[in-house]
């Protein structure tokens, strides 16, 4: 049978309907999902020591007979021990196994067998403890001893074991011809080594590699393979980035001194270096004929919204309308109140709409954008989801909304909307990230604090310290300072969750803290409600507020100062991190207070030593990533990413910044070919199943 790499394996020799369905559920369905997952490890069992010049502590494999076999059975119930003597000319090893019963059957004497394993020391002399085996008659092609032997993960039921074995028999049917798909002048510029010949090295090295450089995923041929599909995937991501610049914007603002002038006037402070740098980056964008595709990343409480005021204006001054997102009513409202302050006294209209909006407000609100009379919307996100239809849009602003932003602005394109989008957030964009999902944003940074801010102070208590934290609000409070406290909500015992922290709201109020005021805000709360709470806090009304996350971004209340976490072992790092940022606004230290109820994981120590041990939000994400992986912290499991085979992307980094480059440098100079295109589109469709290319 003639085979390919798109050949099912179900077709093969020996791979039966029930086989093929395991196959399946292990994601290998054709030859190239078995030969594009490499083995995890590889074990040098080429070659074989006498048994005499053994020594205990190293891994070893020796060729031998089974000189006698028995079963012990121990005091210790049903639990037996499995022993083997196995002699070569040298001389013999006693091998031991515990509570494999079965091997009586499979290891006899007078049998030749191969072990591999650790050489152990005890009282008893020299052995090997549970050692690999394979009988020597048993497969004379041998793949699984005397070579650098491959080894695979366990997936389902597909054992290590059978996928050797099929893997072998693939390689001894395909021709020897592969169709490569990387150009032939990046195969010989780069010195990769033929297809055909990565995957069968990858597979079953050649006997004189090096384990270390295998093990390392370091040998060309890996390296190969891991390039070849991180360069079809960077493909894409060049493709569509040459894409959209040469897309076209309706409208291109200009700048002039009365703009300058008109955007000089609101500005309520100095700007800091680092937010003036970012407003220059990003109206130069603004001028361009191709939409703006532009991250803000700053820390926060670096003065973002300020930056993207700014850029409204430039907008508004040319006639262009602009739609401000925020993630949650709560911030929607509050940068609403800013900016229609601070817009006050400017020819400008801004409204706010959102999903409480009124019905009637919405209808006078929706007319006035579509008829052109509104300059600004600030809202949710449902604002360019909801059939709001704009005049003339041309600058959309999407703060803290990294985990959405890239899909919304594929939105917009597909309603025929081309404005330029803004993108802020405090989350740093982890660099393999900017390699890829993030890779067609250009990016702008602040990297500076507006003046005065100081370092919030982080303790880290177990909840039987809680009076000691009280006693801290209390000062604070006395000084005239306001508190947060927040609790976590927990979507499958909600009730449960927001019943605590009504019941903590009531406690507080009346048996601690009598003299101050303390409210309670949570997301289930009326939209009014909240708004009300929210005011009274920001006013100073209200002295504690008791609160779910929905204050966790971007709130902005100069005069808190205590941010007390109930449960915090229970959030992540990022959001840890922004709801301290919720203090150390003003212009006094400010403390944050981790109170934690045992028992907590590895994890949640974890996080909560790295909160305590730094404010910069860069070492925060990092870390973050590091323990939970990219597709939890940006929220894209859909992403690309978590589909690549080959490679593992924080050992790998240096080969996808290689893929990075040249498939950057090979669209910008020469284009793809039509064969090329194809392969692309085919492995974004199959594998990555993400939004077409091209
Ligand atoms: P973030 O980057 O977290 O969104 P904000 O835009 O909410 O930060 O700004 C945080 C606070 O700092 C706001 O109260 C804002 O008015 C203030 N701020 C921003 N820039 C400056 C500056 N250059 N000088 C003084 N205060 C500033
Ligand atoms: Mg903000």
């Amino acid at each position: 049978m003639s085979l390919d790499l798109s050949t099912p394996l179900q077709f093969l020799k020996g791979v039966g309907p029930r086989k093929a369905a395991d196959l399946k559920r292990a994601g290998l369905v054709t030859v190239e999902d078995l030969l594009y997952r490499l083995p995890f490890r590889y074990e040098d069992r080429s070659r074989m020591q006498p048994i005499a010049t053994l020594r205990p502590g190293a891994k070893a494999a020796v060729l031998g007979e089974i000189k006698s076999a028995n079963l012990a059975v121990t005091r210790r119930r049903g639990f037996r021990i499995f022993h083997a003597i196995i002699a070569d000319a040298s001389g013999s090893i006693r091998c031991t196994w515990m509570n494999q019963a079965f091997l009586t059957d499979i290891l006899k004497p007078h049998l030749q067998v191969v072990v591999f394993g650790d050489v152990k020391l005890d009282s008893t002399g020299l052995h090997f403890m549970n050692p690999e085996y394979e009988l020597v008659s048993e497969d004379l092609s041998s793949i699984k001893t005397a070579r650098i032997v491959p080894f695979y993960e366990k997936t389902g039921t597909v054992t290590p074991n059978m996928q050797r074995r099929i893997v072998r028999q693939v390689l001894d049917q395909l021709p020897p011809d592969m169709v490569d798909p990387l150009p032939p002048a990046l195969r010989e510029r780069l010195d990769l080594v033929p297809r055909r010949v990565a995957v069968e090295q990858s597979h079953f090295p050649l006997n004189e590699a090096s384990v270390d450089e295998l093990n390392a995923f370091r040998t060309a041929a890996q390296r190969r393979l891991i390039f070849e599909e991180y360069f079809l995937f960077q493909l894409g991501h060049a493709w569509r980035r040459h894409e959209s610049s040469v897309e076209r914007k309706p409208w291109i603002p200009t700048v002039d001194d009365r703009i300058r002038q008109s955007a000089a006037r609101v500005l309520p402070f100095r700007l800091t270096p680092g937010q003036r740098q970012a407003v220059k980056e990003i109206v130069d964008d603004m001028l361009l004929p191709a939409p703006m595709h532009r991250l803000l990343q700053g820390d926060v409480g670096a003065g973002k919204t300020i930056v993207a005021l700014l850029a409204a204006i430039v907008a508004m001054e040319n006639g262009l309308q602009v739609a401000f997102m925020a993630p949650t009513e709560i911030l929607a409202n509050q940068h609403f109140g800013n900016i229609a302050r601070l817009l006050a006294s400017s020819r400008f209209r801004v409204d706010l709409l959102t999903g409480s909006t009124p019905g009637l407000q919405k209808h006078t609100v929706t007319s006035h954008i579509e008829r052109g009379t509104t300059h600004m919307v600030v809202g949710t996100h449902a604002l360019v989801q909801e059939g709001v239809t704009f005049h003339k849009l041309g600058l959309v602003v999407i703060d803290e909304q990294h985990r959405f932003g890239v899909e919304q602005r594929a939105m917009l394109r597909d309603k025929g909307l081309k404005p330029d989008v803004l993108l802020m957030t405090a989350t740093p964009i982890p660099r393999t990230l900017a390699l890829t999902d993030y890779s067609e944003l250009e990016v702008s940074k602040i990297t500076d604090l507006p003046p005065g801010r100081k370092p919030v102070r982080t303790l880290v208590k177990p909840e039987s310290r809680r009076d000691e934290v009280f006693d801290l609000i209390r000062d604070e409070l006395d000084r005239g300072r306001q508190a947060y406290i927040i609790y976590p909500l927990v979507e499958e015992s909600e009730k449960v969750d927001l019943r605590s922290a009504t019941e903590m709201a009531d406690h507080l109020q009346a048996e601690v803290f009598p003299a101050h005021r303390i409210a309670l805000l949570h997301g289930r709360m009326k939209q009014e409600a909240k708004e009300h709470v929210m005011h009274a806090f920001v006013s100073g009304q209200i002295h504690v507020l008791v609160s779910t996350t929905v204050v966790e971004v971007g709130v902005d209340v100069a005069n808190a100062t205590v941010m007390v976490v109930e449960h915090a072992e229970r959030f992540g790092l990022s959001q840890l991190h922004q709801l301290r940022g919720r203090v150390g606004r003003g212009d006094w230290e400010s403390v944050c207070v981790l109170i934690y109820q045992a028992p907590w994981s590895d994890d949640a120590r974890e996080r909560l030593k790295t909160m305590a041990s730094t404010t910069d939000g860069f070492v925060i994400a990092e870390r973050d990533l590091e323990l939970r992986g990219p597709g939890d912290v940006f929220g894209t499991r859909q992403s690309g990413l978590a589909k690549l085979r080959t490679g593992d992307l924080v050992r790998d980094r240096d080969i996808m910044e290689s893929a990075h480059r040249e498939a950057r440098r090979l669209v910008d100079e020469s284009g793809l070919t039509e064969e090329l295109k194809s392969f692309v589109q085919q492995r974004w469709q199959e594998q990555f199943g993400l939004i077409e290319v091209g």
